[in-house]
């Protein structure tokens, strides 16, 4: 059984169609990458799956369940976004354990699972400090962090290290494929950078103007793309 299934899904801003009937099947375990030029409703996309927006037609199931409309605290997911706004009175540790504090866990849950989860990142030393005394990398693991802890079924990145320096970006995109090893965790990742979707990925879905143009593995798609729009993405660096 599919962990994330799309059927027909269709996304309207009044009267413009801006994703036109996605049908998609995510595996249990599964890196996902959803590459496509800007604008082509990656986002939107991963929107609709965190149900921060909704579907106007098709079906949506996470884990066996239909989840159009279900509310996105309730559908097993977490996400990390491009921009990773930490609460600056914080320390790392309570940025990390606010959301389950929230939500009532007991705080002897709370510190095992931030524990866990800084162990994972290599967080352990920064645990006491506040978000202006890290770098931008540490605060993106720390945004990770947050999303970790709360044991999702589906983790859902959107750009998440678009607004990291080059360096930076290489280093964190090794760090998200140990994680992606070390918790086996289905991910659905959107990018626009060709490079770090084919060293991420298990299974590339390239976008184009709300269509799904190609979906495969990275070098599949690079050896036998479906047309010259995949060629061009995939193929030739830009
Ligand atoms: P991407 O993430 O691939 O760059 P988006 O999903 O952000 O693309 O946007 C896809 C298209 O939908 C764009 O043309 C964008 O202008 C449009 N769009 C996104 N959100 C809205 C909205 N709330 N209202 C109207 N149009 C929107
Ligand atoms: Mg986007």
């Amino acid at each position: 059984m599919a962990e994330v299934r799309l059927t027909d899904i269709r996304k309207r801003f009044g009267a413009l169609e801006i994703i036109k009937g996605v049908d998609l099947s995510i595996e249990a375990g599964e890196f996902v990458v959803f590459v496509g030029p800007s604008g082509c409703g990656k986002s939107t996309l991963l929107r609709m799956i965190a149900g921060l927006e909704d579907i106007s037609s098709g079906e949506l199931t996470i884990g066996g369940t239909v989840m159009n409309d279900v509310d996105p605290s309730k559908r097993g997911i977490a996400m990390v976004f491009q921009s990773y706004a930490l609460y600056p009175h914080m320390t790392v540790r309570e940025n990390m354990g606010f959301a389950l504090k929230f939500a009532g866990m007991a705080k002897g849950e709370v510190d095992a699972r931030v524990n866990d989860a800084a162990r994972i990142l290599e967080l352990e030393p920064l645990l006491d400090r506040k978000p202006k005394a890290l770098s931008g990398g540490q605060r993106q693991r720390v945004a990770i962090g947050r999303a970790i802890v709360r044991n999702p079924l589906v983790f859902l990145f959107d750009e998440p290290l678009s607004n990291l320096d080059a360096e930076l970006r290489v280093h964190m995109r090794v760090e998200i494929a140990k994680l992606h090893k070390e918790l086996k965790s289905t991910i659905i990742y959107v990018t626009h950078d060709q490079v770090e979707a084919m060293t991420l990925a298990d299974k590339i879905v390239v976008l184009r103007s709300g269509v799904v143009e190609q979906v495969g593995a990275p070098l599949k798609l690079y050896d036998d793309p479906s047309n010259t729009f995949v060629a061009g993405f995939i193929g030739s660096p830009r």
